[in-house]
């Protein structure tokens, strides 16, 4: 049985389509890693930068509050730690400001990076004047621009900063978003990706597999000839049956089946017609039997008959209809018409049979008085069963004729 007949299932369909589908959904991990990855730096940057900014801004903030204080108290102690303030704020703008700038505005936010820069621009000159101030502090122009850098820093470099920095963080949480969405729709790819494996692949794959080893079983209990139970199958079955029969205290007869003179139905017309012989005898017999009964192929040309609560003498009324059935049987090889003849053994279950193998020898053992006396006849332990339904000199020779 070819695959396609078993399920509709193909095995190169369903590995293009596993490849396919495994190629799509490395893909699609991948570019869920890469958005993974993305999100994860551009919010370390956002945070960073966010920081640095803040931080940039409380210590320009702090430089512009100690000029202011000074312009108003004229405390000569507050110039040192004006110039200390100022020198700080200079250094740590020197060594965040690249960062934070370049982060700013890498085409994150273009206004932003404006901003930015001019909130550098600013700092600068905060600090430059706060330098000039503390070296000149009674200058009169020092003491103006003191004012200047303090208005100028608590409100321009603080909205500067300010801005540029919400900026920032508006565009890089709109990115931040859209790419967040981006992999939620990858995830959804995937899920649906599997899903559609699991109904249009594994659901068809494991109804293959369960077509395939129901075939198996059916194949490893089946004659592939006849399509009877097979010899191992025939014994296991009957093995219950006798079983049952010991318990419930029933008989049960066997009959054991052989075609006559097969050897040169095989000789003559070749093996495929001896076959095709075997074939319909089997199924001749089987027209004949009840449902309740058990027929196997034991052998080549050999059935093994079994039927539960049946005793001999009746058994044998079933083997004479049986090897009459087999007897009318029309079988034709091309042009030639090839009479059947079959001779049958029958027993029943005895104290000492223990197995089918048992019953089946006994079945035999009768089977072989029956060929002895000729052929074509039905004969059980005792003797012929039948005699007057066999003709009195029975072909030895399947007869051929033209059809
Ligand atoms: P008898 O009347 O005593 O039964 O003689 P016979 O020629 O039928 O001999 P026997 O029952 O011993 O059958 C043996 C022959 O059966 C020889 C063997 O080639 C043939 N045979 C066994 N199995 C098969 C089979 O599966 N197919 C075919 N075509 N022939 C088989
Ligand atoms: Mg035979």
């Amino acid at each position: 049985m070819s695959d396609q007949a078993t399920s509709g299932f193909s095995h190169e369909k369903a590995s293009r389509s596993y490849m396919i589908s495994a190629l799509i959904l490395a893909a699609l991990i991948a570019a869920a890693g890469f958005i993974h990855f993305t999100l994860a730096a551009k919010e370390k940057t956002l945070s960073t930068t966010a920081a640095a900014a803040q931080h940039e801004f409380a210590m320009t903030q702090r430089v512009a509050l100690l000029t202011a204080e000074f312009q108003v108290t004229h405390d000569e102690a507050l110039i040192s730690t004006l110039k200390e303030a100022a020198t700080t704020a200079l250094a740590e703008h020197e060594e965040v400001s690249p960062y934070v700038l370049s982060a700013l505005s890498h085409g994150l936010a273009d206004q932003a990076g404006m901003e930015a820069g001019t909130a550098d621009k600013k700092v600068r000159g905060l600090v430059n004047l706060a330098f000039a101030f503390a070296g000149n502090p009674d200058g009169a122009e020092a003491k103006e621009d003191a004012q200047g850098v303090a208005d100028f820093a608590l409100k321009d470099v603080a909205d500067s900063w300010q801005s540029a920095v919400n900026g920032y963080i508006a565009q890089a949480q709109k990115e931040i978003d859209l790419l967040s969405k981006i992999g939620l729709g990858l995830y959804a790819a995937m899920l649906a990706l599997v899903f559609y494996q699991m109904t249009s692949l594994v659901a068809p794959a494991m109804a293959h597999i369960k077509a395939q080893r129901d075939h198996l079983e059916h194949m490893g209990s089946t004659d592939m000839l006849t399509g009877f139970y097979n010899r191992a199958m025939l014994f296991k079955v009957v093995s219950t049956l006798i079983s049952g029969a010991k318990r419930h205290k029933q008989p049960l007869a066997v009959l054991a089946v052989d075609i006559d003179d097969f050897k040169m139905i095989n000789d003559k017309y070749g093996r495929a017609a001896g076959d095709a012989a075997i074939k319909k005898v089997g199924l001749a017999l089987n027209e004949v039997l009840r449902t309740s009964d058990v027929m196997g192929r034991v052998g080549g040309q050999e059935f093994g008959v079994f039927l539960p609560s049946t005793d001999e003498y009746r058994a044998t009324f079933v083997a004479e209809k049986l090897r009459a059935a087999i007897e009318n049987l029309q079988f034709s090889i091309k042009d030639a018409v090839v009479l059947l003849r079959v001779s049958i053994g029958v027993a029943d279950l005895q104290p000492n049979h223990k197995s089918t193998d048992d019953m089946l020898r006994a079945a035999e053992a009768a089977l072989q008085i029956a060929k002895d006396a000729g052929r074509n006849k039905v004969a059980t332990a005792a003797g012929l069963a039948s005699p007057a339904a066999a003709p009195a000199s029975p072909p030895t020779e399947p007869v051929t004729g033209q059809t």
